[in-house]
């Protein structure tokens, strides 16, 4: 496997950050891209260029700059449309992130659909952003929540999710890849089952957007959430996808300017999606860098992408199981991107202390996602997640970073 295309990524030099000495002179070493990407040049060139060059605010004025950055701003979103395989670019609601995206649809599908008695299905391995607007919406609307539950290799009961499913159900959220195990879920499969129940689906995929191609006409769900600093791109945008005709349906969740058709002092006229959505001067430059991360990443190409991290993850996942003493959280046969793992005597928290002293960034918890850690049975744990810039030289520190914290902690 150690081919020499695959020891350093040949994009890493894409990324300046990388090329930083930290810690006690220790070259970086990223390993957190599951919490959130580096930027490449590209992206940061873009940011750079829109703030000297071009940046006014968009859908307002109609002065030279305001129009041409309302291109701008309307061309990411037509990039994104087109990176997930939506129908069109009216399906393309932009948020603050993967967290906004969530809270939107479940305040705004729950005030219009959702009636005492109501059920709505999620996974045990979801994040909180995927647990708590549900809860919130459950004291409010006196419905209840089904929680798919996980198996001991970390795969999701699919058995258990078909009988869940009911009349009842009108809501399944679900994330596409976890963000502790690394679990892929059938998603289309369940997607497929749901509607054939009469729910709506969600699909949270803030990992996977990162790992692999996205395809949502495929998958045919009804609504797509992900963050850009995941993917290459600024803090403070995200996406929620939706299919047009629902969109239309729901009620909006802010009230503002540019979500409105007309406003007078008795009513207002809401504006069709997705500016029914996006309320207020929306993150445009953030916007703009998520079309140019999506720029950057459609010249690699999301399938070359993928081919090459799996070979990374599988070195670094094949790396780790032998470590004798070391446990890791979820080997279901659908797996990427990250590996979680706690050490026999040695309290995740010094572990990651130990590797940050080498340079060797990692995250340590329970990865906001609380009820998942404690089915695997540990109250926290390591994380090692993967981006496109990581090479099997990083897994190498990485693996002989955790032999010198067992010398150390014996
Ligand atoms: N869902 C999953 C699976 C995640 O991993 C994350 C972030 O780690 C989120 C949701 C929330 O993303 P954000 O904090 O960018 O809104």
């Amino acid at each position: 496997m150690a081919n020499k295309e695959y020891e350093i990524s040949p994009w890493k030099q894409d990324f300046p950050i990388l090329d930083a000495t930290i810690i006690n002179k220790n070259p970086l070493v990223y390993l957190d891209t599951a919490a959130s990407a580096q930027k490449p040049k590209y992206v940061l060139e873009a940011c750079l260029k829109n703030y000297e060059s071009e940046y006014a605010n968009v859908h307002r004025g109609i002065h030279y700059l305001s129009e041409e950055e309302t291109a701008n701003f309307e061309a990411a979103r037509i990039k994104i449309q087109k990176f997930i395989n939506a129908k069109s670019p009216n399906e393309i609601i932009f948020t603050r992130g993967a967290t906004e995206a969530l809270n939107l649809i479940a305040y705004s599908f729950g005030k219009k659909y959702l009636k005492e008695g109501d059920e709505i299905i999620i996974s045990l391995m979801e994040h909180h952003a995927n647990i708590v607007p549900w809860q919130i919406l459950k004291e409010e609307k006196n419905i209840s929540i089904k929680v798919i539950p996980v198996y001991d290799d970390g795969s999701l009961n699919y058995d258990a999710f078909l009988n869940l499913l009911s009349p009842k159900t009108k809501l399944v959220s679900i994330t596409h890849m976890s963000n502790v195990l690394g679990t892929i879920n059938p998603v289309k499969k369940i997607t497929t089952e749901a509607h054939n129940a009469g729910a709506k689906v969600i699909i949270d995929g803030s990992q996977a957007i990162t790992h692999f191609p996205i395809d949502v006409s495929d998958i045919d769900c009804d609504f797509f959430a992900f963050s850009g600093h995941k993917l290459y791109a600024p803090t403070g945008i995200g996406v929620l996808y939706g299919r047009e005709n629902i969109l239309h349906e729901l009620p909006p969740w802010q009230g503002g300017g540019d979500m409105i058709k007309s406003v007078t002092m008795e009513k207002s006229i809401w504006a069709d999606p997705p500016a029914k959505f996006e309320a207020g001067t929306p993150p445009i430059v953030q916007a703009i860098g998520l079309g140019a991360a999506i720029d950057y990443l459609n010249t690699i190409g999301m399938q070359n992408l993928h081919a090459f991290e799996q070979t990374i993850f599988n070195n670094m996942y094949y790396e780790l199981k032998n470590i004798k003493g070391l446990k890791i959280l979820g080997n279901a046969p659908e797996k990427g991107g990250l590996v979680s793992w706690v050490m026999e005597k040695i309290h995740p928290q010094d572990i990651s202390m130990i590797l940050n002293q080498m340079g060797i960034a990692v995250r340590v918890g329970h990865h906001c996602a609380q009820p998942i850690t404690e089915r695997m049975g540990v109250s926290a744990s390591c994380r090692a997640s993967i981006g496109i810039y990581n090479g099997l030289n990083d897994v190498k520190k990485l693996i002989s970073g955790i032999y010198k914290v067992k010398d150390l902690i014996k």
